[in-house]
C-alpha cells in the first residue's frame, strides 16, 4: 500500500480500491486472458464499459436526458481552443471570466477564432477572489467560467445567471459538489482530478447547444461525432475511461456526489481552520471565495516557508508545493484524499508552530 499523504494537484491520488481492481484489469481483465491495455476498443465488453461509464456520470450529476455525455482525449486544454472554434462566430463572440491561470490560458487560445471580451477580471489582486459580473449581452456566443481555480485556489459558488449559453471548465472540482447541469450549456473537465487517470477529458453538453456548432471544423474536433460515434470516432483512451469507471463506481459508493461534498467540506473546514489558527500561516484566498479543492496558503516568511516543507516531508506530506509561479503551499484536498491526511496536515502544522517557534527562541536567546 502507498504510505505517502499525497496533496498533489494533478494527476492527483485515487482510492486504494480503485487502484487494485485497475492494477488486476492490467494483468488479466475480468478473466479473459487478455490485459484491459490490450483490448479491442470494438470489443463489446469495452462498449459495455463506455456505456456504463456514461451511465455513471448521468445518475452521478443527474444529468438531463438533453445532454450528450462525450469522453474525448487532449485534456481540457483542448477545450480552451475547441469551444470557440465550433461556437465563435462573425457575429458572436466569446465572453470570459478571467479568474486566474486556466482561465486565462482558455481566453489565449479563443482569440484565436475571433472577438473575445474579458467581462470581469480578479487579476487586481491576484486572483484571491472570483469578480463580480452582471453581464447579458446578446451578441456572446457564450460566457465562459472556470469553476475552480486550482492554481489560486478560489472557487464558484454563485454561477452567472443570464440568458447567454454557460460554458464552464470544471476540470478541478466536478464530482466533488452538486451542481446543477441543466445550468450549463456545455461543461468540460479533464479526468485527472476526480475523475480517474490522465487521458480522457469529459464532456456534457446540451444538444440544442451542439447544434449550433460550426460544420467546417476537424473530425477531431466535432462534439456532435464524437456523441454520435458513442465516443468512439477513433481509438479512446481505453485504460483511463476503465478506470474512471471504476472510480465512479467507488463515488457512488460514498453516497455519490452528496455523499462526498459533505466529505469535502470537512476537510476543507479543518484545514482552513488550522491555516487562520496557526500563526506561520496565512490563507491567499478570499474566506467566501476559498476553494474546497484546492487550499492555498502562505507561510509568514521564506525561512518558515522552506523549514515547513522539510518538516513535512519528514512526516511522508507531498505534494504541497504551491504552483511555480505563485509559490507558498497549495494542498489539494480531492475526492480520494482521505480526512486522515488532512488531520496529519494540521497535526503537522500544530506540531511545527511549537518546534519552530521553540528553535528561533532558542537562536535568538
Ligand atoms: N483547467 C483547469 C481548471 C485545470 O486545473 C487544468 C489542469 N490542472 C486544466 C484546465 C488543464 O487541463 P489538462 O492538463 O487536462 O489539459
Amino acid at each position: 500500500m502507498l504510505k505517502k499523504h499525497n496533496f498533489g494537484a494533478g494527476p492527483c491520488i485515487l482510492p486504494p480500491s480503485v487502484m487494485e481492481k485497475a492494477a488486476q484489469a492490467v494483468m488479466n481483465w475480468n478473466g479473459l486472458g487478455l490485459s484491459i491495455l490490450e483490448v479491442s476498443h470494438r470489443s463489446p465488453e469495452f462498449e459495455d464499459v463506455v456505456l456504463k461509464t456514461q451511465l455513471l456520470v448521468r445518475e452521478l450529476l443527474s444529468v438531463p436526458d438533453n445532454y450528450a455525455v462525450i469522453f474525448m482525449q487532449g485534456g481540457a486544454s483542448m477545450q480552451f481552443s475547441m469551444v470557440p472554434m465550433n461556437f465563435l462566430t462573425a457575429e458572436k463572440k466569446g465572453a470570459y471570466l478571467d479568474t486566474g491561470y486556466f482561465a486565462l490560458k482558455a481566453i489565449k487560445e479563443a482569440k484565436l477564432f475571433g472577438e473575445v471580451e474579458v467581462i470581469a477580471s480578479s487579476k487586481d489582486r491576484d486572483y484571491a477572489h472570483i469578480p463580480d459580473q452582471d453581464y447579458n449581452n446578446q451578441q456572446a456566443a457564450y460566457l465562459h467560467c472556470t469553476s475552480n481555480n486550482t492554481i489560486e485556489g478560489t472557487e464558484i459558488f454563485d454561477f452567472p445567471k443570464n440568458d447567454i449559453p454557460l460554458v464552464c471548465d470544471m476540470s478541478s472540482d466536478i464530482f466533488s459538489r452538486k451542481i446543477n447541469v441543466s445550468d450549463f450549456d456545455l461543461i468540460y473537465a479533464g479526468a485527472q482530478k476526480n475523475m480517474g487517470p490522465a487521458g480522457m477529458t469529459l464532456i456534457i453538453a446540451k444538444n440544442e447547444f451542439l447544434s449550433q456548432a460550426k460544420k467546417e471544423v476537424p473530425s477531431m474536433m466535432d462534439y456532435s461525432l464524437f456523441r454520435d460515434n458513442m465516443s468512439m470516432y477513433n481509438t479512446p483512451p481505453v485504460f483511463s475511461i476503465y478506470v474512471a469507471m471504476l472510480n465512479l463506481l467507488w463515488l457512488k459508493d460514498q453516497g455519490g456526489v452528496n455523499g462526498i461534498e459533505l466529505q469535502n467540506i470537512e476537510k476543507a473546514k479543518l484545514l482552513y481552520q488550522e491555516i487562520d489558527r496557526n500563526p506561520l500561516f496565512k490563507g491567499t484566498a478570499d474566506i467566501e471565495h476559498r476553494s474546497r479543492m484546492n487550499v492555498t496558503f502562505k507561510a509568514i516568511d521564506k525561512e518558515a516557508e522552506v523549514a515547513f516543507f522539510k518538516f513535512a516531508a519528514d512526516q511522508g506530506l507531498v505534494g504541497i508545493k504551491g504552483y511555480r509561479t505563485v509559490g507558498g503551499f497549495r494542498a489539494s484536498l480531492y475526492n480520494a484524499l482521505p480526512l486522515a491526511s488532512v488531520e496529519a496536515l494540521v497535526n503537522a502544522m500544530a506540531e511545527f508552530e511549537i518546534s519552530y517557534s521553540r528553535k528561533n527562541v532558542t537562536e535568538t536567546a
